[in-house]
Order: structure tokens, then C-alpha cells, then sequence
């Protein structure tokens, strides 16, 4: 069998196909692991794509334990969701789902909301609640329930740090799909979310991660998966078309710096961005095609620097505590957010104890403006930045900037829809799989599942 995209959806997918059959996985780039990227800064390893594991759900986890580095996972350390907002650094209640205060009281003095904006989120409460039967927009349901300042301040920026996408494009059922399913029932939702949640009594129990990490990297989960995969690798390998032979045998055509490579499978899993996947289908599932081309990208950069401490405490300059900041998009900055990486993994810190190593995002859907600049802009913007949320950290010693371009898959509205039609055309060709962050969620977990799905419907039918 034949898996193209060496991302950690297709690894998955090649590691699940072990021992069933043969398998060779074809990656465009140099290296495996797509967006689990473990570069090196100030001498210390940093993930330069992916730095979490969403521990809520076990896919991934469960994944890095499989493959022998469940003694390498790690929980980050504890600290509230952190906005920069309106000029000062603001966290959010306990209790949030997504940014959505389940508790609207405990926003008293955060200074989050305007008294108005405050006032129109309690509000929600006394609002008829009639039931969706359609998808709609993060922001129509969430603006119509909780006001458009709830939306712009508190959820905004939770989604642009997941999708780097806009509320009102983005699809209440795939982007938020628990708050989709209040909405369903008719139900209001504060009341709904308050009770779904984590019962109090919990407080007491052994605390909830909601991520964690792997030491030295997230970057070696693709790594390792590969390697207990077994499977044939091949970088610098990608693939430019697919063929049906006489035979219903599957041929990829891909190229390599040596020139042109023939492959022939019974079966091929794409695991591939939408895009690649639509132009790859185009001959056979034209119908897939155009659904698969409509999903839109947005395109990021991730800024690692790394700042001196010795200098910073010597001149008196305060390191960041916490473990990072989001930005709403209203404020107009630069930056969508800051993960203080030294903070927030302990192995980090230890990996390079004479910086302070943190991270900054630029970029969400339609902002693609702010990316096309060089990249000591994007530093520059960066630090500045930095110094008006923090206060003085000094300059960084040391700085990497890493492009994803057309990195995360938008999920608009109708998007579970698009997705089923994709999978009904597809699912007509005998012998193609399709996984990836495009479908059924873009998290690392949710990537691990469709690549687990993918292998599962070769090997059982
Ligand atoms: C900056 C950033 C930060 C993120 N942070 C987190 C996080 O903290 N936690 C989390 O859970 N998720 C995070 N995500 C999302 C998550 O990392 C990705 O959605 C996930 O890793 C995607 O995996 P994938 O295998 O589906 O795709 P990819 O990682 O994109 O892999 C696809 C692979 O296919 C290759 N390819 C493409 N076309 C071809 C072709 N024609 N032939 C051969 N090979 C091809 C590519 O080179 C690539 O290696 C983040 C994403 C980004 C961009």
C-alpha cells in the first residue's frame, strides 16, 4: 500500500497498516512529520509547528504510547487562559468553554467585557432558545446569544489560536461542535455548558490536563511512529498524479530530485492537505475535487526567540510568568499570541537555562498581508509587541521564524457536509483513503484518528 504525506495522519495510518500489509509512505518534503516540527534554538530542541497533545481526547497520547514514549509525555505547567486585551494582561475565568464564560459573574472586575458587553452576555439567560436545524456561523449563533463583544473579546481569540480562523466564516458545527449541540436542542446555553461541565467536586480529584507535551519535542512522535511502523520511507518524494490501471490497481506518479518514480498499489490513503488531495482526485472524484478545493487555508508563522536571563534580571526587567497570552483580532496587533515555552514545559527551561524561550503567531485567514513581509519584520513586530503586552524583556539573542504556509484548514460553514460528500465520492473508488486535518478536526488527536480510520477501512473492508 501506498500512503502519501509523511504528516503524522499518514505515519499513523502506515503504522496502523503494519503487519496487514506492505507499506510506502511518499513525503513531499525533506523531512517526516509535516506540522510536528522539532527545530533547534539557543542550542535547545523547540517545536517550531505543533507543541501540544490534546490530552482531553486520547488518540494521540494513546499514539505516543504505543510507540514508546509514554515516559516522555508531560503536562505543562498550570496557568489560566491568559487575553491580552484592551491593553493589559487579562485572564479568563475557570470554567470557559472556548472563551465562553460559563460562570458570567466571575467576569466582574477582568475588565474582559465593557459593563454593556457584560450586561448582554448575562442577558443570555432570559433569550428564547429555539432550535438550530441548520449550520450557521461561530459568530451568528454565538453573536445572537451572547453579543458581539462576547464573541470579538472572549471566543475570537481561543478560535484564531486552534484555526487561525474568523468566527463569522468558521462553522459552528465542526468548530464548536458541543456548543452545535446545545444549539440543536434548543436549549440556552450558559445553563447547558454550566452543567456540562467539569463538576465542582472535581476541584478536589487529580487535576484535568487538557494537553500535554513530549519532552524534547512533539517532533519525535512522527519519528518514532515511523520507525515502529516499519514502513518504507521515502522524503523529497511527491506525488503529481494518480492513476487507475487496467488492472484496478492503483499507480502514483511523483517526482524526486533523481526525476519521475512509478509506484503501483492496491491501495493509496491520501494524507495530504485539501488541496493536494483535490488535485490528486481530480481525474477520478470530481465531485470530491470541487468540495476538497473549496476548503479554504490560512497561513501562519511561528516566531521562536529566545531571550538572555542573566541580562534580563540584571537590569531589573521582570521575565514573563504565566504561560502565554492570546490576542483578539479587534485590538489590531500583530500578533495572535505568545506561548512562554520556558514556562510552560519544564523541559524546555532545563533544555536552555540561560534564555528565556518563547513563542509568538502571526497570521489568521485573511490576514495573509502581515505574513508578507521578511522575517526580521516579523521579529521585529514581534518584540515590540511583547514589550508593550510584558513590559521590557530585553532583545532576543537568538530567533527562528517558521512559515506554514496554507497550514490549517478552515472548517466554514457546512463544512461536516462538504466532508460527507467528499467521503460518499470517495468511498465509490475501491482502494483510496483519505486522512488528514482537513476532515474531521485539526488537532494532532483528531489528525491520529482519520489516519487510524483510514488504515481500518483498507484492512476491514
Ligand atoms: C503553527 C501550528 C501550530 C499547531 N499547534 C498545534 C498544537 O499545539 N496542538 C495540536 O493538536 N495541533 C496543532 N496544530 C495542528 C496540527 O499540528 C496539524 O493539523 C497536524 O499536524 C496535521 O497533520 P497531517 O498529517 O494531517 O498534515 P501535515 O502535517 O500537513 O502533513 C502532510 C504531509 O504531506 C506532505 N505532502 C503534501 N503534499 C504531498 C504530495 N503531493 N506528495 C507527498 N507528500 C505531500 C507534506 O509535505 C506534509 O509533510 C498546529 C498547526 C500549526 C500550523
Amino acid at each position: 500500500m501506498i500512503v502519501v504525506g509523511g504528516g503524522i495522519s499518514g505515519l499513523t495510518a502506515a503504522w496502523r497498516l503494519r503487519g496487514d500489509a506492505e507499506v510506502t509512505v511518499l513525503e513531499g518534503g525533506p523531512r517526516i512529520g509535516g506540522k510536528l516540527r522539532t527545530g533547534t534554538l539557543a542550542g535547545a530542541p523547540v517545536d517550531e509547528g505543533a507543541e501540544s497533545l490534546m490530552a482531553l481526547r486520547p488518540e494521540a497520547v494513546r499514539l505516543a504510547q504505543d510507540v514508546g514514549l509514554g515516559a516522555e509525555l508531560c503536562d505543562p505547567a498550570p496557568a489560566p487562559t491568559t487575553l491580552w486585551s484592551d491593553g493589559a494582561l487579562r485572564p479568563l475565568p475557570q470554567g470557559h468553554v472556548m472563551g465562553i464564560p460559563t460562570e458570567p459573574d466571575a467576569l466582574a472586575g477582568t475588565g474582559l467585557l465593557s459593563e454593556e458587553g457584560a450586561a448582554r452576555l448575562r442577558h443570555e439567560e432570559a433569550l428564547p432558545a429555539e432550535a438550530l436545524t441548520e449550520d450557521v456561523s461561530v459568530a451568528e449563533y454565538l453573536g445572537g446569544r451572547l453579543g458581539q463583544e462576547a464573541v470579538d473579546r472572549l471566543v475570537e481569540p481561543l478560535l484564531g489560536g486552534v484555526y487561525a480562523g474568523r468566527p463569522d466564516r468558521l462553522s459552528l458545527r465542526a468548530a464548536l461542535p458541543r456548543v452545535a449541540a446545545v444549539a440543536e436542542r434548543g436549549e440556552p446555553l450558559l445553563s447547558a455548558l454550566r452543567r456540562m461541565r467539569t463538576p465542582r467536586g472535581a476541584a478536589q480529584g487529580p487535576r484535568v490536563v487538557p494537553v500535554q507535551g513530549l519532552r524534547g519535542g512533539t517532533g519525535r512522535l512522527p519519528r518514532a511512529v515511523a520507525e515502529a511502523s516499519g514502513a518504507r520511507i521515502l522524503t523529497g518524494t511527491r506525488a503529481r498524479e494518480l492513476q487507475r490501471t487496467a488492472a484496478g490497481r492503483w499507480r502514483v506518479l511523483a517526482v524526486t530530485s533523481d526525476g519521475p518514480l512509478l509506484m503501483e498499489a492496491d491501495a493509496v490513503v491520501l494524507a495530504v492537505p485539501a488541496y493536494e488531495a483535490a488535485e490528486l482526485l481530480r481525474p477520478h472524484a470530481p465531485l470530491a475535487d470541487a468540495d476538497l478545493g473549496a476548503i479554504q487555508h490560512a497561513s501562519t508563522a511561528v516566531v521562536t526567540m529566545a531571550f538572555p536571563r542573566t541580562k534580563a534580571l540584571a537590569r531589573g526587567d521582570a521575565l514573563p510568568e504565566g504561560n502565554g497570552f492570546l490576542v483578539p483580532a479587534v485590538d489590531g496587533h500583530t500578533i495572535k499570541a505568545a506561548t512562554f515555552l520556558s514556562n510552560k514545559w519544564r523541559w524546555q527551561s532545563e533544555a536552555a537555562p540561560d534564555v528565556f524561550l518563547l513563542r509568538t503567531s502571526i497570521g489568521r485567514v485573511c490576514e495573509e498581508h502581515r505574513l508578507d513581509v521578511p522575517d526580521r519584520h516579523l521579529v521585529r513586530s514581534s518584540v515590540i509587541e511583547l514589550h508593550q503586552a510584558l513590559g521590557s524583556i530585553g532583545e532576543p539573542v537568538a530567533a527562528r521564524v517558521t512559515r506554514w504556509e496554507r497550514g490549517l484548514p478552515q472548517y466554514g460553514v457546512g463544512h461536516k457536509e462538504r466532508v460527507a460528500r467528499v467521503r460518499e465520492a470517495v468511498g465509490k473508488l475501491s482502494g483510496i483513503q483519505l486522512c488528514g486535518a482537513a476532515y474531521e478536526g485539526v488537532g494532532v488527536a483528531a489528525c491520529v484518528s482519520t489516519g487510524t480510520g483510514a488504515a481500518r477501512a483498507l484492512t476491514e473492508g
